[in-house]
């Protein structure tokens, strides 16, 4: 059977993993959330008290401890430095706020672009990030950009923390998804930016569903 390659990018929190693991599991591909790469290597340094500018180190120790993906039994995706599963804490604010740093490092991004390409070759995919369109697979047979705004971005984040029973505040989280935007998209070495060839998505006011619909009406072009 025909598979495709499938690159959703865009700002934070915009929506792109939930999506993305749907249509993943829908079409039977594999899904790559590369943001957990990122956010990784950022827990990797900050662990070992590594800053930004001492990227030979962190790579030595990305060496030393690899990343890698697993399953959980209910199905949900590990994350594992070495082989310690670090799928939770890479999610911790102290990684959020900081790994923009971290994924602007030019020698960091090879290492892990190379990971995704690699993971790639195994067949039909569905990836989300920042560059996926740009850098990773170019020749993605889909692109989409998907964006929503910053407040319906925020929105979405309370409330997943407060399902999660972890208590925010509405509005640092509006300055912190924009400040993580801003670095994202003027860096220096792959920034956020939409591919030539990208369909533009905005999903503000659209529910989960509807946002899934429409990319797999899209991909379907294609199969
Ligand atoms: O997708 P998520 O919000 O988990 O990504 C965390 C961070 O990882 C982003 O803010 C960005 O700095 C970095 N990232 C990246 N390129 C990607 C995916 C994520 O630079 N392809």
């Amino acid at each position: 059977m025909k598979t495709i390659q499938i690159a959703i990018d865009g700002p934070a929190s915009s929506g792109k993993s939930t999506v993305a693991k749907i249509i993943a599991k829908d079409f039977g591909y594999t899904y790559l959330d590369t943001g957990a790469m990122y956010r990784a290597a950022t827990y990797l340094a900050l662990q070992h008290q590594i800053s930004h500018d001492q990227s030979s180190q962190l790579l030595e120790l990305l060496d030393r401890y690899p990343i890698s993906f697993g399953r959980s039994e209910s199905g949900e995706q590990l994350v594992f430095l070495g082989d310690v599963d670090v799928s939770h804490p890479i999610r911790e604010n102290a990684v959020t706020n900081a790994v923009s740093s971290f994924a602007a490092i030019p020698a960091i991004r090879e290492k892990l672009v190379a990971l995704q390409q690699e993971i790639a070759q195994q067949g039909g995919i569905v990836m989300d990030g920042r560059d996926i369109g740009t850098v990773v697979l170019p020749k993605a047979e889909l692109k989409i950009f998907l964006v929503a705004s910053v407040d319906e971005r925020a929105e979405r984040r309370y409330k997943e923390n407060l399902s999660k029973g972890i208590e925010t505040d509405l509005e640092t989280l509006k300055e912190e998804i924009a400040a993580r935007d801003y670095k994202d998209s003027h860096r220096e070495t792959s920034p956020l930016k939409q591919a030539e060839d990208a369909i533009y998505l905005d999903t503000t006011g659209l529910t989960i569903l509807e946002v899934v619909d429409k990319i797999k009406a899209e991909a379907q072009k294609y199969l």
